[in-house]
């Protein structure tokens, strides 16, 4: 980025403002995309502007512009000046410097391989064998391969003296087969839709290992068209990471956004069973429940060094032993609830201000092996990655499906189940965890597509989860 951020933070008039910082974000998207062989899309697009946000009067206000010329930027400056202005007649909390602490610091993703090291035709070529090794049969009717490339600079300086530089590369990979055998369509993806995220870089495309996935997923495909039907009853559930992504998302995630809890989000994306005085007291889960804010954690798709408006990330324990202890709250977000939070003020791009957002969020891992888990369970069943979610607006009744499921009996994994689906209630399902997977059962996972905000900011969450069990759970077939 070659802007001079600094000359026009010093450039910038506004007598009696009393802090601003200015975020710069330029971020380059590459989105290659595959279906039955045939290339579909071959997208590339560039995003870079600037976001500006000025405290007034005890009030943040906020603007942006993707004009970067010293003119505009003040312009574009006051009209942030006027918002906190006007905001100011209707405050509900008066924000102080406090929120926007100095810090200066930098943050880098690892990766091995940049992204050069493959070729566009390359790339292409490889999207398109993994449509044919998906394509195992007739029966195959649908093969897609889908991989989204997106880099990311971030420069963030203040008028109290944070200078924070942050670049970003992340990618996301999906490949996925459709099955049909008459009235019967099942569709079998890598781990879930679009699930497999992460910071990284292209050695995520090793030829023989996503092919031999792509095989693995084309078989399964065809199996499910094969398999029974999931049954109805109460049963002892376990999940694998990729369903535990959407499970911790949904049930612990958005609940405890303290600006949802706060009501800032119940026009649009809901509210929270939690409340504020909750915090400290709620046993959320059984003593097995380790809950972790952990934007430190190296590959994961939501890992940084310091939120978008500077704060240093570290690692909190947002649920310890079951007990809930900690909200994903931002400096404002904590300001206004006085409940401890984290550094999670975040927003999509440069023309959004930042709010209370997910990042990583991970459950720790306990002391059993897969295959202890199994052996202790005379019936039960086994579901991998998500289908299908359905969850009330206050995060407590729930509904979700799977792609991939087997029966357990007398502590063996045995027939394969398709359409498999479980339903609960937030607190008894985190209270019926009886089991978690140790360090080797652990696997990170995340989303491109946590939406939230008006107007909308759809941003990248990360999960990792060990393999769970649940006790006494209702699972139910169907489509
Ligand atoms: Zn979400």
């Amino acid at each position: 980025m070659q802007f001079d951020l600094k000359a026009a933070l010093s450039h910038i008039d506004l007598p009696d403002a009393t802090w601003i910082g200015l975020r710069e974000v330029r971020e380059i998207s590459t989105t290659r995309y595959v279906r039955d062989r045939q290339p579909q899309s071959n997208g590339r697009s560039l995003s870079h502007g600037l976001m500006i946000e000025v405290l007034v009067d005890g009030q943040f206000g906020y603007a942006s512009t993707n004009y970067l010329d010293l003119k505009n930027i003040q312009i574009t400056a006051q009209r942030a000046y006027q918002q906190a202005k006007v905001s100011a007649q209707w405050a509900v909390h008066s924000f102080a410097i406090a929120q926007r602490p100095k810090a200066t610091g930098q943050y880098f993703s690892p990766y091995l391989e940049d992204v050069e090291a493959i070729s566009p035709k390359e790339l292409n070529a490889l999207l398109i064998d993994i449509c044919d090794r998906l394509k195992v049969s007739d029966q195959i009717v649908k093969t897609s391969a889908y991989a989204v490339i997106t880099e990311i600079e971030t420069k963030f300086i203040s008028s109290n003296g944070s200078d924070i530089y942050q670049k970003f590369l992340t990618i996301a990979t999906d490949y996925a087969a459709t099955a049909q055998d008459g009235a019967i369509i099942q569709r079998r993806g890598d781990h879930g839709q679009l699930a497999c995220c992460h910071q990284a870089g292209m050695e995520i495309f090793d030829r023989d290992l996503t092919l031999q996935k792509a095989q693995i997923i084309g078989e399964q495909a065809i199996e499910l068209l094969n398999a029974d039907e999931c049954p109805t009853e109460a049963t002892n559930l376990v999940l694998a990471p990729d369903q535990m992504l959407l499970q911790i998302h949904e049930s612990i995630g958005h609940p405890l956004e303290i600006d949802r809890i706060l009501g800032d989000e119940r026009n649009y994306a809901g509210g929270s069973f939690v409340k504020l005085e909750d915090f400290g007291k709620m046993q959320y889960g059984s003593s097995l429940m380790n809950v972790c804010f952990d934007p430190t954690m190296a590959g994961e798709f939501a890992s940084y060094g310091f939120d978008d408006v500077g704060i240093p990330a570290t690692k909190e324990y947002l649920i310890k032993e079951g007990k809930l202890l900690r909200g994903l709250g931002s400096s404002e977000s904590q300001a206004r609830s006085h409940i401890d939070g984290v550094a999670n003020a975040r927003a999509t791009s440069w023309n959004r201000p930042a709010i209370d957002r997910m990042a990583n969020i991970n459950l720790e891992a306990g002391e059993y092996s897969f295959d202890q888990i199994i052996a202790n369970i005379e019936r039960g069943i086994y579901m991998e990655s998500n289908r299908s979610w359905s969850i009330d607006d206050y995060r407590n009744k729930f509904q979700f499906g799977c792609e991939y499921a087997k029966l357990i009996e007398n502590g063996k994994l045995t027939k394969t189940l398709r359409n498999p689906n479980y339903r609960g209630v937030t607190n008894q399902f985190w209270n019926n965890l009886t089991r978690v997977g140790d360090r080797q059962t652990v696997e990170a996972y995340g989303s491109p597509f946590c939406g939230k905000g008006e107007p909308n900011q759809v941003i990248r969450v990360g999960h990792a989860s060990p393999v769970c069990l649940f006790e006494n759970i209702e699972v139910f077939g169907g489509a």
